[in-house]
């Protein structure tokens, strides 16, 4: 997992935001500097958001002058960008010049959330999520994955911090997870980004085994797409269930959780109307969530061309939240934000594909 990436062809340079803090110390003693320098490089790359080696003073010149020479700091690019009225950011990103991805940042009172993907596409045919619907295309290197976090910093300077990330965006991060957790790595690394393990959340479909290496890897927090209290049917809506079924995913969250129940996990619950919305669905949740420290995220729908669902109404929202809460359960309905730009995952890189149709596929992004 911490071996040091190459270029990607002979004379390329080589990505230094493809390496957390292991892999460059390893990469600095390869080439004969000492470990304690690659700290100072990741605090400049990180920290301070610098690219250029010249700037970096407290290296020696010769240091400076040879990773000019052969190594570089490159984000994904900028393609397109959108901003709302209430402060949403969204970010278009150029991954390779076929493939984007999108990047969302949300802003809240006292927290700001950068929401992010971890493949192009992904494979997993949730039957409500339009990424499904584009199938996959490659997993994300962690310089794409960290670097999204590194590029909307640099786009929102000193005008918003982001206090979470979230990896909820495109894809399912935990099949490509060694590089989706050296990306966690620097997202909490003290001489990176700093991130509070709480305030980084990965949130995948339920890959049960990768479940296990996760919690024995790195200590991030952790999201299942739930959004079935049945195995009938979350087999309809996230067809990965019928590989890991829930009572097995349950034992995972539980293993998860630990003995002492110190991690909450947040289970996704997205409202869809007559579908998985009816107060029986909320009391076999109550029951199938009994005994795990849970929170609940309650989802409003975003619709998108030629999906078969609809969002449940407000009012069925709101009760479906209150059986939740009575039965003692932590549960959260999100806000709809952005809604003056393309803020529903998937909008805007499906307009701007479409603009475009020669030189972009259209892609989506899920949950
Ligand atoms: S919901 Fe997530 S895991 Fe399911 S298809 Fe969409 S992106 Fe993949």
């Amino acid at each position: 997992m911490n071996s040091v990436p190459a270029p990607v062809s002979p004379g390329a340079k080589i990505n230094l935001l493809d390496f957390d803090r292991e892999a460059l110390q390893a990469f600095f003693g390869e080439i004969g500097e000492k470990p304690f320098r690659a700290v100072q490089v990741i605090q400049w790359i990180h920290q301070r958001g610098v690219s250029d080696f010249a700037a970096m003073t407290d290296l020696s010149k010769p240091l400076r002058a040879r990773l000019q020479e052969t190594c570089e700091v490159r984000p994904p690019e900028i393609a397109y960008q959108q901003a709302s009225k209430d402060g949403t950011r969204k970010w278009l990103l150029q991954v390779d010049p076929r493939n984007r991805i999108e990047t969302v940042f949300i802003p809240e009172e006292g927290r700001g959330t950068l929401c992010i993907s971890s493949q192009v596409g992904c494979a997993l045919n949730c039957s409500f999520c339009s990424t499904a619907q584009q199938g996959f295309n490659r997993n994300l290197g962690v310089a794409e994955i960290v670097g999204q976090l590194w590029a909307a910093r640099r786009e929102l300077g000193e005008e918003r911090k982001i206090t979470n990330v979230v990896l909820m965006g495109m894809g399912e991060p935990l099949l490509n997870f060694a590089h989706v957790v050296s990306a966690m790595r620097l997202m909490t690394d003290d001489f990176a980004y700093g991130l509070s393990r709480r305030r980084v959340t990965l949130s995948t479909s339920g890959i049960v085994p990768a479940i296990d290496r996760l919690r024995e890897v790195i200590d991030v927090s952790l999201a299942i797409s739930l959004h079935a209290p049945t195995d009938a049917l979350r087999d309809q809506l996230v067809p990965i269930n019928k590989k890991y079924p829930l009572r097995a995913l349950l034992a995972a969250c539980k293993r998860y959780a630990g003995t002492e129940n110190r991690r909450k996990v947040t289970f996704e619950y997205v409202m869809l109307d007559s579908v998985n919305d009816t107060p029986a669905h909320a009391k076999a949740l109550v029951r199938l969530l009994s005994g795990i420290p849970s929170k609940i995220n309650l989802i409003p729908f975003n619709s998108y061309p030629n999906t078969p669902y609809r969002c449940s109404s407000e009012d069925v929202i709101e009760r479906f939240s209150a059986l939740l809460q009575q039965a003692g359960l932590i549960t959260t309905i999100r806000k709809t934000r952005g809604s003056d730009i393309d803020a529903a995952c998937g909008q805007l890189i499906g307009k701007v594909s479409a603009r475009d149709p020669r030189k972009f596929r259209l892609q989506a992004v899920g949950s």
